[in-house]
């Protein structure tokens, strides 16, 4: 059973996100994923509302792998919830060389923390989605313009409803 945490903020999921999901479900049985609380960003949603969000997606998003998703908050370190769920692989997406920076060395920490082997896993941005990000999704939303392109109709929906 190869069990992959995709942790992140999911402020809200964009088609950035579900690609990674699509993708990560051909590399294991089980994805778990893990919406941070304490991002060190301020959320626009809650993490019941993003849980609810993601879940609502999910049930409209096709995998290509036959594997098991599941949504759920968490508050604790990364590697306490990967015990958890008695995972073997963190899933990342990475968009540009400065994702990656960052990424790396998170992925370094985490490895240190862990008292077991865990793996990251880095997912390339499919480059149609490589512009995504929730931050800026979030600005256009809020300034009125059209995030179609970018999210699912029930993002769109739940972004009219905030701003
Ligand atoms: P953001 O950085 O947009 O606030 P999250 O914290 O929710 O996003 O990101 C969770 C994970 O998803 C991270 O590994 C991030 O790099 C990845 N990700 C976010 N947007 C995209 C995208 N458009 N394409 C691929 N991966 C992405």
């Amino acid at each position: 059973m190869r069990c992959a945490v995709y942790p992140g903020s999911f402020d809200p999921v964009t088609f950035g996100h579900l690609d990674i999901i699509q993708r990560a479900s051909k590399l294991a049985d089980r994805i778990v994923i893990g919406i941070a609380a304490h991002s060190g960003k301020t959320p626009l949603f809650t993490v019941a509302e993003r849980i609810d969000l993601l879940n609502d997606v999910l049930k409209d998003t096709t995998l290509p792998g036959k594997c098991e998703v599941v949504v759920e908050g968490f508050d604790t370190l990364l590697i306490h919830f990967m015990n958890k769920h008695k995972a073997q692989m963190v899933v990342r997406g990475v968009r540009q060389y400065s994702d990656f920076e960052y990424e790396a060395q998170m992925s370094a920490l985490n490895a240190k923390l862990s008292n077991r082997d865990i793996e990251t896993v880095f997912l390339a941005a499919n480059p149609e989605y490589q512009s995504i990000a929730s931050r800026f999704i979030k600005q256009v939303a809020q300034l009125g313009g059209d995030v179609s392109p970018f999210v699912p109709p029930q993002i769109v929906a739940a972004l009219e409803k905030k701003s």
